[in-house]
């Protein structure tokens, strides 16, 4: 297996980095995590640009032009012979001497993995999974935004521990009013009375690459679609509820803490949400 590291290809063996890079000492960076579909990254530039936005908020150099950034996807894709595969982006401050202040790191850190894709097992489609709303509060945007995906992922980490605990697939978080967020690595919606609803960006999430491209989708079915305030209340009235991310593209939730959802079923709406996601993976990798 092959690594990009910095400005070269390494093997995995080889793919070390210094113990004084500010992103093992405090976790200074950024990173994004893509799906390859049939050898091809799936919606490449949003993840691109994405990665740049992060970094240019956190006052990060860029090691590479968006170009060349690609190229080297498309090449760890290729020298590690892979189509089904997801690959991990990691942008540090780069090595530096101890100490808070970025000026002290002269170059940050490029690294590309890519690794073969693990389908998730079939009946978390068929049955879906569980969720629990957990004690651990998302993020204050004005502490730490989460629209910036850094390399810090304690505040994710807490959470997915107290779910990991109660048994759950995934933790819920919610904001200091007590609005739920998102999930640890996912982007939350509900079906309600026909309408499907997820939280607002301002409530404190991370934009999601799938959750734009599934309300996309649910426009183009003319599901009405709003970006909204949801409380964990709403959750148990919810007809259906489904989680979204880069890997799990959309996945059902039928438990939330101990309770069923609707029915305890995966929902119509998410079936045809997932439906439409796959049909439209088909059409951006052939480039319609
Ligand atoms: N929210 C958080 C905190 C995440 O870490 C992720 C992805 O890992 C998501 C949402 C979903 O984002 P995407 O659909 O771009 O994978």
């Amino acid at each position: 297996m092959w690594i990009y590291l910095n400005d070269r290809f390494v093997p995995k063996e080889e793919a070390r980095i210094s113990v004084f890079d500010h992103g093992f000492l405090y976790g200074d960076g950024v990173f994004e995590t893509l799906r390859a579909y049939r050898g091809k990254a799936f919606m490449l530039n949003e993840h691109l640009a994405r990665l740049e936005k992060s970094a240019a908020r956190l006052q990060i150099p860029m090691p590479v032009k968006r170009s060349r950034l690609s190229a080297v996807v498309a090449e760890s894709l290729e020298k590690n012979q892979l189509t089904e595969a997801y690959l991990r982006i990691t942008v540090s401050r780069g090595p530096g001497e101890i100490g808070l202040e970025p000026a002290l790191c002269r170059s940050p850190t490029f690294v590309v993995i890519a690794n073969p894709f693990e389908p998730y097992p079939e009946s978390f489609y068929t049955d879906g999974v569980s969720v629990a709303v957990v004690q651990t509060r998302r993020n204050l945007p004005e502490a730490l935004p989460p629209q910036v995906k850094s390399l810090n992922y304690l505040n994710n980490i807490l959470a997915k521990m107290e779910a990991t605990a109660l048994g759950a697939f995934e933790a819920l978080l919610l904001n200091q009013h007590g609005e739920l967020t998102e999930g640890t690595t996912s982007n939350v919606f509900v079906s309600l009375g026909g309408r499907l609803l997820t939280p607002a960006q301002d409530c404190g999430i991370l934009a999601g690459i799938t959750r734009n491209l599934v309300l996309q989708l649910a426009r183009e079915l003319k599901i009405p679609a709003e970006e909204t305030r949801l409380t964990a209340a709403d959750l148990a009235i919810a007809d259906e509820c489904f989680l979204t991310n880069t890997t799990v593209e959309v996945l059902p939730v039928t438990q939330v803490d101990g309770q069923r959802i609707g029915d305890g079923r995966p929902g119509e709406i998410t079936r045809r949400l997932h439906a439409s996601f796959r049909d439209s993976l088909d059409r951006l990798l052939a480039g319609r």
